[in-house]
């Protein structure tokens, strides 16, 4: 099974999980995580050209354009370590980058793609209380802002902080964002036998779980049109 190549597509909203449950699902199944976020976050810390044009856009709660994003990632997926499959967490998330990203995998396996769902008032108390570690990303789970100078990132002792767009105008700003351009990447991929919807608003063990098995599911029975 674990050598059979995996291209999967995280979607969900802003604060469903994706990146968490990507990273593990990464490690499990021994492909790279790809998220557009990350690769941003550090395009701006390293004061890179793309990083200078993407600072004010992601502060704001918009999208990087089109073009950009589709550019980094075609480039991302071309490295040798994509070509047994990867996961993608944050891309596509608008209709242009889906249809991109199809033109990409002409001759490799069916993307297989898992919606995280998870209702908008949960989502705001989530990205308004979580912080991340100001050096590898990592969200601190269950740490609550009145510890960000008592605690450390459990991965690699970094130092914790909020997100710079994990203010309320700002998330109120990418839920609309994300309603208007990424959620029509639902009925997009809808009618794919590859397609499933995991319940984000669970324990994360148990998102993980239900993740694992529609990822299987899809991936198996999905690529040959099974029914599910
Ligand atoms: P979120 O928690 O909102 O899912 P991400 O870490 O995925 O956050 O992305 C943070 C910001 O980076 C977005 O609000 C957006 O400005 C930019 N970004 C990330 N991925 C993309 C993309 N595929 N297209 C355009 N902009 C993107
Ligand atoms: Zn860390």
């Amino acid at each position: 099974m674990e050598s059979i190549s995996l291209n999967l597509v995280m979607l969900g909203p802003p604060g469903a999980g994706k990146g968490t449950q990507a990273d593990r699902l990464a490690k499990a199944k021994g492909i790279p995580k790809v998220s557009t976020g990350d690769m941003l976050r550090e395009a701006v810390k390293a004061e890179t050209e793309l990083g200078l044009r993407a600072k004010a856009i992601m502060e704001s709660g918009q999208l990087v354009s089109d073009d950009v994003i589709i550019g980094v990632v075609r480039e991302r997926l071309a490295k040798p370590d994509a070509q047994r499959g990867f996961i993608l967490d944050g891309f596509p998330r608008t209709v242009a980058q889906a249809q991109a990203l199809d033109t990409l995998m002409v001759g490799r396996p069916p993307l297989v793609v898992i919606d995280i769902a998870v209702p908008e008032d949960e989502l705001v108390q989530r990205l308004t209380s979580r912080l991340v570690c100001e050096d590898c990303g990592t969200n601190a789970e269950g740490v609550p802002l009145s510890a960000s100078l008592t605690t450390r990132c459990l991965k690699c002792g970094g130092r914790l902080k909020q997100r710079s767009d994990d203010n309320e105008t700002v998330v109120l700003e990418r839920l609309k964002v994300y309603r208007r351009d990424t959620q029509p990447l639902v009925d997009y991929y809808r009618s794919r036998p590859t397609f499933r919807t995991v319940n984000g608003a669970q324990a994360m063990e148990r998102v993980f779980a239900d993740l694992a098995e529609a990822v299987d599911s899809a991936a198996s029975g999905g690529a040959l049109g099974g029914v599910r």
